[in-house]
């Protein structure tokens, strides 16, 4: 463990002996969704932790060591083992929908609203990230309704009048349409009142005159997601980049809280690819993404509520794959194929009905101990934040 993260590590445990405040209200929020993360994705993080440093074990990340720590259900309402589009839209508006859906309810006509929308409609600047498309299913199901996924171009859309103040990520997924034969969707979303920025480069010479809104994506308009965090260098943009611009572009002065969602979309990918080592890189990457939202937190600890769950697990990940008590870090490489050397097992390159965890530190974070189902936790972050859904 660096000696940082100790000393976040201690922080986060002593300071809510003596700095709660009483019947205080979430004024600031961080949402982080692990894309697939199921419990076993941060128990590799754990032990890949320690194994890279030379220990013998698992050292805990920042989040897995956080004061409450509860587990939800993750079924959709068509299946029990739910895609992204339905588990987002659980984890967004607190209510089940079907597979491929967005925010919208098994009747297929019902829109739901989202904690994202509440936040804004109760006057908290709001900001939504994402490592793949902002278009893609985890981010929409917070500010887009479609009663299907993929409908790429309609879901950017609905950017334009979200009336959210940040967005950035990977990119947008067919911004052209999907046979390219549409005007960019750009144009529409700088229409509506953003400042688009591609690059943090970018981003930090339009900081200059601070705009209203703001969204920003990747260097090269047709990539769509970051470069893996097993792969990625200094230049290129990773999740902990988009907290703290967000942090930069949504805490103002004056009293105005903010809502902050961030999603981790390549953890899911590499699960369903096998990938464990990719998989893991992720999980650190997210972490690490934490420790901006934590640095926040120690400067607003009885304000702040940081929250880290998943919309579900994928892939079916095992700590184990053959018998003999044992899992081999030294046999393990970005290949593939030396899972199974390590025994570190999969049962599918899908999703899995698994429960998934729940992290949470600072103010009103005892809402998420326990056992929970995947639509109460964007409810008790409204009671955290006093606001209804
Ligand atoms: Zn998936």
């Amino acid at each position: 463990m660096t000696k940082r993260r100790l000393f976040l590590l201690i922080l986060i445990l002593a300071l809510p002996l003596f700095l709660r405040a009483e019947g205080g209200k979430a004024k600031y929020v961080f949402y982080f969704i692990g894309d697939g993360m199921g419990i076993n994705h941060v128990t590799l993080g754990e032990y890949w932790s320690a194994y890279n440093q030379g220990a013998w074990g698992s050292f805990p990340l920042n989040f897995s060591a956080f004061e409450s720590i509860g587990f939800a259900s993750s079924f959709s309402a068509s299946n029990l083992i739910t895609d992204s589009a339905a588990g987002g839209t659980a984890l967004a508006t607190g209510e089940k929908t079907n597979n491929g859906m967005l925010a919208i309810a098994s009747d297929s006509t019902t829109i739901l609203k989202s904690v994202a929308t509440a936040a804004s409609e109760n006057g908290f600047r709001v900001g939504i990230t994402t490592t793949v498309g902002l278009n893609h299913a985890t981010p929409a199901a917070f500010y887009s309704h479609n009663i299907n996924r993929e409908n790429y171009y309609q879901i950017a859309s609905e950017i334009c009048t979200s009336n959210f103040e940040f967005f950035a990520g990977g990119g947008i997924i067919d911004y052209k349409g999907k046979h390219n034969y549409k005007k960019s969707i750009y144009k529409d979303i700088e229409k509506s009142g953003y400042t688009i920025a591609f690059g943090l480069d970018e981003y930090h010479q339009i900081m200059e005159n601070r705009p209203e809104k703001l969204l920003m994506v990747q260097k090269d308009i047709n990539v769509n997601s970051f470069t893996p965090a097993l792969r990625a260098t200094k230049k290129d943009m990773q999740q902990k980049d988009l907290i703290s611009s967000a942090i930069e572009f949504l805490y103002t002065e004056n009293g105005t809280g903010f809502f902050l969602m961030s999603e981790s979309g390549m953890i899911d990918w590499f699960s369903h690819g096998n990938r464990g080592m990719e998989v893991a890189a992720e999980v650190l990457s997210l972490a690490e993404a934490v420790d901006v939202a934590l640095g926040f937190y120690n400067e607003h600890p009885d304000e702040t509520l940081i929250v880290i769950t998943a919309d579900h697990e994928t892939g079916g990940l095992s700590l184990a794959s053959e018998s003999g008590y044992q899992i081999f870090f030294d046999k393990w490489t970005k290949d593939p194929a030396s899972d199974s050397d390590a025994h570190i097992g999969w049962t599918t390159t899908s999703h899995s009905a698994a429960n998934v965890p729940i992290f949470a530190v600072g103010v009103n974070s005892e809402l998420f101990r326990g056992r929970m189902d995947n639509t109460d936790i964007p409810k008790k972050i409204c009671e955290a934040m006093g606001i209804t859904l």
